[in-house]
């Protein structure tokens, strides 16, 4: 049985994300989305539970999905899954530079670990997680961003943060 495993902040969740994620679960039996806590990026606009959840709920129509967290190093995370393989997806050569890098600094740690690239879908390229915070923050239309199954929290959130800075 092979595994997937799609790591990633999440904060939240985009349709460039879930577009990798139904991809990985077309070709792998298994695939496991796990929500990392990234200590690089200091201000998330979720929480990992909040996170975690939005992503439950967009992937529960994909049988072979399943979501975790991990506060912990992905290379180590990855242990526990017999032969599993990280799928990532790569936007730009900007996403190519930094995830040379993490492949390198994850098989220092475990050389087992292989790291596989899908390409970005052609309407996701520009897509990330903090064009959607910026874009909501301001009250843009969200659709065409993230999964329709979490549109109301994301823009719920957006709100209470024009409030607290407005
Ligand atoms: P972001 O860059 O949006 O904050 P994450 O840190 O959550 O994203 O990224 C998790 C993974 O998802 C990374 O491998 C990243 O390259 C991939 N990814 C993010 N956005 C897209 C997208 N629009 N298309 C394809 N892959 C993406």
């Amino acid at each position: 049985m092979r595994t997937a495993i799609c790591p990633g902040s999440f904060d939240p969740i985009t349709l460039g994300h879930l577009n990798i994620i139904r991809r990985a679960a077309q070709l792998f039996d298994k695939v496991v989305v796990c929500i990392m806590v990234n200590s690089t990026k200091t201000s998330p606009m979720f929480s990992i539970e909040e996170r975690a959840d939005m992503v439950r709920r967009t992937v529960g129509k994909y049988p072979n999905v399943t979501v975790d967290t991990s506060d912990g190093l992905l290379a180590e995370y990855a242990r526990q899954f017999e032969g599993a393989v990280v799928v990532k997806g790569l936007r730009a050569a900007s996403d190519f530079e930094y995830e040379f890098q993490m492949d390198l600094i994850n098989k220092n740690i475990n050389p087992q670990l292989e790291t596989i690239f899908l390409t970005a879908s052609g309407k996701y390229t520009f897509l990330s997680s903090s064009v959607v915070r910026e874009m909501a923050k301001y009250g843009a239309d969200l659709s065409g961003l993230v999964p329709d199954e979490i549109k109301s929290d994301v823009e719920i959130k957006a709100k209470q943060w024009r409030r607290n800075n407005g």
